[in-house]
C-alpha cells in the first residue's frame, strides 16, 4: 500500500481533505502504472486543495498535476518498466487521479522521457512551473522576440512561473524586467539573473490604452490589470505570452496595443500541450536552465508538507518552486 492525499466532497459542496492509505488496485484506468519518486506544489494545486476555485472535476480525487518517477509496469508500447519519467497535466490532479501519492497509473500517452540529465527531483523544482515558463520563452523566441530587440519583463516574478521565467530568459541573453511584489525578495530576483527590478504595484492598477514602451515582450503570470498594463507598455511589435492569473481571470485592456502597434498576446497553455512541444520544452530545460539558480530556487518538504504548502502557496507565501521528495 501507498500513502495518498484524497480531497471529498462534503453534502454542503465544502471540500474535505485527508490522507488515505491505498493500494494499486484503487487507482484509475490507465496503462501505465509509476512509482512517483518526486512532485511539487503549484499555485493550481493549492487552488485544488483548498477548493479555492473549481480545479478538481471529480469527486473524490489525489490532486497534484506532475511527477516523477519510474514505470513500474507498462502496457503502452513507448514505455517499459525501469524508464524514468515526467508528467505535466493532462487533467491528472483535476479529472484524473494525481501525483499526490505513493503511486500513480496514467495513460502512457501523457508521459515524456525524464532527460538523462535530470534526476526526479531536479525535474520537479522546474515541474509545471518552469515547464510552463519554458513554453513562453520558446513562443516568445517563435514570435522573432530576441535578446537584441530590448528588455523584456517577467510579471509575478517571485513566484514558480516567473522565477524560472527570469532563470531562462537571462542565461539566453535577454535584459530581465522583473516585477514582483514582494521587493524583500530583490537580491533572490537578481542573483536568478534579473537586471531590474520593479514593484508590482506599477502595473497593478487600471491600465492606459498605450503606455510609455517599455519593453519588447513579457511572461505574464498574473493577468487582470498587470496584463493590460504589460500590453500597454510593449514596444511596436513586441508579444507577451500570458499563461496565469494570479491577479484575476479578467483583462481589463483595450485593442490599442494590437491594432496601433502591432503587439501580439501569446496564449500558453501547459495542460494540453501536445507532445513535440512537451518534448522539446524539457530538452531545452535540460540545457538551458543553470542547475545552481535552480536548487537556489527550490525549497525541499517531504510527503507531510504538501497539505501546509497548498495553503501557503494560494496565500502567496511561497517563494520559488516547493519540491516534494515522496521518499522522504
Ligand atoms: P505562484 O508561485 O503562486 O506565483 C504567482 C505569483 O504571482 C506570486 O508569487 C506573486 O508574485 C504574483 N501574484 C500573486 N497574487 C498577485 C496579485 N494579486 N497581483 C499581482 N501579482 C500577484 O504560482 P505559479 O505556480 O508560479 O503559477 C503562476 C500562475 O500561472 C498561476 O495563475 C497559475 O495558475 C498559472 N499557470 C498556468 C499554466 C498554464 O498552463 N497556462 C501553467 C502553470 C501555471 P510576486 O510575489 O513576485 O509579486
Amino acid at each position: 500500500t501507498f500513502r495518498a492525499i484524497l480531497v471529498s466532497r462534503n453534502e454542503d459542496k465544502t471540500q474535505a481533505v485527508r490522507v488515505e492509505e491505498m493500494s494499486e488496485a484503487d487507482l484509475m484506468e490507465g496503462d501505465v502504472t509509476v512509482a512517483v519518486e518526486a512532485t511539487t506544489v503549484n499555485y493550481k494545486d493549492g487552488l485544488a486543495i483548498t477548493g479555492k476555485a473549481p480545479v478538481i472535476r471529480r469527486f473524490p480525487l489525489i490532486p497534484g498535476i506532475d511527477f516523477a518517477g519510474t514505470v513500474l509496469s507498462s502496457g503502452h508500447a513507448r514505455w517499459k518498466e525501469g524508464d524514468k519519467v515526467v508528467l505535466n497535466g493532462w487533467g491528472v490532479g483535476e479529472t484524473h487521479y494525481g501525483a499526490f501519492a505513493g503511486r500513480a497509473r496514467v495513460s502512457g500517452d501523457w508521459l515524456v522521457p525524464l532527460p538523462g540529465t535530470m534526476t526526479p527531483l531536479d525535474a520537479m523544482a522546474i515541474g509545471t512551473a518552469g515547464y510552463t515558463a519554458m513554453l513562453c520563452v520558446m513562443a516568445l523566441e517563435r514570435h522573432g522576440i530576441s535578446p537584441d530587440r530590448g528588455p523584456v519583463v517577467v510579471t509575478g516574478a517571485a513566484g514558480g512561473v516567473g522565477s524560472v521565467a527570469v532563470s531562462i530568459l537571462s542565461r539566453l541573453g535577454y535584459h530581465v524586467v522583473a516585477s514582483t511584489g514582494r521587493t524583500s525578495e530583490e537580491a533572490y530576483l537578481k542573483e536568478l539573473g534579473a537586471a531590474e527590478i520593479i514593484d508590482r504595484d506599477e502595473l497593478s492598477g487600471p491600465a492606459r490604452p498605450l503606455g510609455k514602451e517599455r519593453w519588447a515582450g513579457g511572461v505574464d503570470a498574473v493577468g487582470s490589470h498587470t496584463l493590460a498594463n504589460v500590453l500597454s507598455m510593449t514596444s511596436y511589435g513586441g508579444a507577451v505570452a500570458a499563461c496565469g492569473l494570479a491577479q484575476g481571470m479578467d483583462l481589463p485592456s483595450s485593442v490599442a496595443p494590437f491594432i496601433l502597434r502591432g503587439v501580439s498576446l501569446l496564449g500558453i497553455d501547459s495542460v494540453m500541450a501536445p507532445l513535440g512541444l512537451r518534448e522539446e520544452a524539457w530538452r531545452r530545460l535540460s540545457d538551458d536552465l543553470d542547475r545552481n539558480k535552480l536548487s537556489a530556487l527550490s525549497t525541499m518538504i517531504g510527503f507531510d508538507g504538501i497539505i501546509e504548502a497548498a495553503k501557503a502557496i494560494v496565500e502567496g507565501r511561497i517563494r520559488g518552486r516547493v519540491v516534494v521528495d515522496m521518499s522522504a
